[in-house]
This record gives structure tokens, C-alpha cells and sequence, in this order.
């Protein structure tokens, strides 16, 4: 089925910049759980909020660090799927392209994308909580945090949490590529956790057309100039495939 009306390339096909926007949903076909989904097991009695704040790992280190490593063993067995290879492809034929990731799994690198905007981190870094000293995730499992190589001060996953604010830069520069471009892809993400839920909506503001890739409605659906109501791993390849004349595999 053919999932992109003839305006819509017509439009990707002139534009001088396209900007992206992931979340966890493009990483669901690589089997990688939302949060909701990673509530299963051991980790069902908890809710994000429990885990993925602050409060949570001054209040119980240990839990929190178990339940980052056990996310991370899922990441780190998953491989990028063809939403993410469709993107990189993207990248390389676009005139301008950002993208943007919500997410911490570092798929879009894998599958080849050069220029990502991670703006709630990455789950293969840790940093320590005193001075902010930034390393790769340690290698050793271990059921606590460690000490910080530099300062002793225990080391924590270098992702944003819950009430925690986004690494300027970052956002910064997503807002930037949200202003200049002629059209934003909103993909994989029920447009709901703030900041990154207004960079669509800043985007339209500036003229853009906004393009939603989602099999489900979100609160973003009736704004989006258009929809295509099937998953990233279908409709992205299709896309390369007839912008470029090539499928990416
Ligand atoms: P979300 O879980 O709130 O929403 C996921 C969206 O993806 C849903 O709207 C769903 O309908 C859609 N979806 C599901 N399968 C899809 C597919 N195959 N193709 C396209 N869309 C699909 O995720 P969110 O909007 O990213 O926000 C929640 C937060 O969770 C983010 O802050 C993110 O950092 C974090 N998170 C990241 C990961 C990861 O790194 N992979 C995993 C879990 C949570």
C-alpha cells in the first residue's frame, strides 16, 4: 500500500531542510520496551517515576542502577531496525537534515545516522553526580553504582530524569532545527513529555509541514498537516524508497 500522497514528496523532495524528531517508538520493532512496556518481571511493582528521578536514586541507589543495567542489557542486545537504517539514509541525501532523539539506546548511531541531538541522553554513559565527570558505562556489572574514577562520587546513568532539565545545547539546537525547516517528521512519539512536544508545534509556527509517523492517534494527530498511520519500520523504508529510487535493506 501506498502510504505517501504525491504533495508529500512533492514537498520532502524541494525542501532545503528536514528536521526529525524520534521517540521510543521508533525503537519498538528493534524490541526495545516504551516504559510502559519495561514495567514487566521483576520491575512490574515500580512506575518510571519510581525509577527514573532524582528522588529515586538518592532514596535507593542500588534499585535504580539494577534497573538501568537491566535496561541497558536489553539495549545492548537489540539491533537497529529499518526505520532507523531509512533515516540514516535520509541523512545522507537530504540537503539539510537534523534529527532529533528522545531516546537514550543509541540505535540511531548504530544504524548509521552522523548528526544526532540526543536530548535526554544516553543510557551507554554514566557521569558522577558531584562533578559531572562523564565516562562510557563500566564495563563490570555491578549491583551498586561505583565510585567515580576522578572524585569517588558515586556515578549515576547520564540520562535526563524526570523534573531534571535538558542539556542546554541540546535543546537549543533543536529548537534551531525546528525553526529553520520546511519539514518536520514527528515519528515514534506520543508527543506528550515537554520540551520536546512543542518542537512540532514551533516548527508549523515557522511554516514547516508537520508529518506525523504514528499507528496510534496522539494529542498531535488533529494539528499535523498530514499522518501516516503505520509504523516507522514500513513507512520510513517506503519513503527512501520513493524519494531515491533505492531500498534500503
Ligand atoms: P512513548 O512511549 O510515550 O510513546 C511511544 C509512541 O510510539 C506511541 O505514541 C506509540 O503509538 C508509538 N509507536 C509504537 N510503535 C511504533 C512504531 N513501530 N512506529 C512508530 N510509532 C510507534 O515514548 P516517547 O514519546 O519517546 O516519550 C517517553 C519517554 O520515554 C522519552 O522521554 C524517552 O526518553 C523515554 N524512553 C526511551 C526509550 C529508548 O531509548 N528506546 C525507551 C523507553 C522510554
Amino acid at each position: 500500500m501506498n502510504l505517501w500522497p504525491n504533495e508529500l514528496l512533492r514537498r520532502l523532495r524541494s525542501a532545503g531542510h528536514v528536521t526529525v524528531l524520534t521517540g521510543a517508538g521508533i525503537s519498538a520493532e528493534s524490541g526495545i520496551p516504551t516504559f510502559r512496556d519495561a514495567q514487566t518481571g521483576l520491575w512490574a511493582r515500580y512506575t518510571p517515576q519510581e525509577l527514573a528521578t532524582p528522588q529515586a536514586f538518592a532514596q535507593n541507589p542500588e534499585r535504580v542502577w539494577q534497573w538501568y543495567t537491566w535496561r541497558r542489557s536489553l539495549i545492548t542486545s537489540a539491533q537497529p531496525n529499518a526505520g532507523h537504517r531509512a533515516l540514516a539514509a535520509l541523512e545522507r541525501q537530504a540537503s539539510g537534515f537534523t534529527l532529533i532523539t528522545q531516546n537514550i539506546d543509541g540505535l540511531h548511531q548504530a544504524a548509521g545516522s552522523r548528526q544526532v541531538i540526543e536530548l535526554h541522553g544516553s543510557i551507554h554513559r554514566v557521569r558522577c553526580l558531584e562533578a559531572g565527570h562523564r565516562f562510557p558505562w563500566p564495563e563490570e556489572d555491578t549491583a551498586a553504582p561505583p565510585p567515580c574514577p576522578t572524585c569517588g562520587s558515586p556515578l549515576r546513568p547520564d540520562v535526563v530524569w524526570f523534573g531534571e532539565a535538558l542539556p542546554t545545547p541540546a535543546l537549543e539546537a533543536a529548537f534551531q532545527a525546528a525553526r529553520r525547516c520546511d519539514v518536520f517528521l514527528s515519528i515514534g512519539t506520543s508527543a506528550i513529555v515537554q520540551p520536546a512536544a512543542q518542537l512540532p508545534l514551533i516548527a508549523q509556527e515557522h511554516g514547516a509541514l508537520l508529518i506525523e509517523i504514528n499507528p496510534q492517534p496522539t494529542p498531535l494527530t488533529p494539528l499535523a498537516d498530514a499522518c501516516i498511520a503505520a509504523p516507522a519500520g514500513t513507512a520510513l523504508p517506503q519513503l527512501v524508497q520513493m524519494l531515491t529510487g533505492r531500498r534500503e535493506t
